[in-house]
């Protein structure tokens, strides 16, 4: 499920079916945080495609447990450069969780396409995957993101009927 719809939809029904008010925003940057690879079809697009192999190899590993945690220690750092950030463990525990919640979402497409998740970087490059949907498939945001609206909808009817 590659598209940014499904990872911050889902992570947002989640935190919504969990009542979680803290820690929300590290959750949903955590949901899309290993799609940092991307930057390499920039690089590609304003540099020359060797670039883009070169940024493309140095942004793989975020896609697997161990990349995924280092982004989350690196991005609470670069997050809480200036803010007195004293709750810095559960930052990065919250955006590491929603890593993680990426990681499995995309672990549903096709391995053959995606290569899987390579679960045991750096000592293995083996790629391990649900493999259920094809790269592309548009109908998990077609689920999830009505299922965001209904939810709005229903959170917002309940706050008007309790007020
Ligand atoms: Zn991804």
């Amino acid at each position: 499920m590659p598209d940014w719809i499904t990872h911050l939809g889902l992570g947002w029904l989640i935190l919504e079916a969990l009542h979680r008010k803290e820690h929300r925003l590290h959750f949903l940057v955590g949901c899309i945080l290993p799609d940092v690879e991307k930057v390499y079809v920039v690089a590609g697009f304003l540099a020359s495609p060797r670039l883009e192999v070169l940024v493309q190899a140095f942004f793989e590993p975020t896609h697997t447990p161990l990349g995924a945690l280092l982004l989350s220690v690196v991005s609470t750092v670069i997050f809480s450069l200036g803010e007195e950030e004293n709750d810095f463990s559960r930052a990065v525990g919250w955006i590491f969780s929603g890593a993680m919640l990426h990681l499995a979402l995309d672990s549903f497409i096709l391995v053959e396409t995606s290569g899987g998740i390579k679960l045991l970087w750096p000592f293995s490059s083996k790629g391990f995957g649900i493999s259920l949907i094809p790269l592309g498939d548009w109908r998990p945001a077609a689920i999830v993101a009505p299922a965001c609206l209904a939810t709005a909808l229903l959170k917002r009817r309940w706050n008007r009927a309790g007020s």
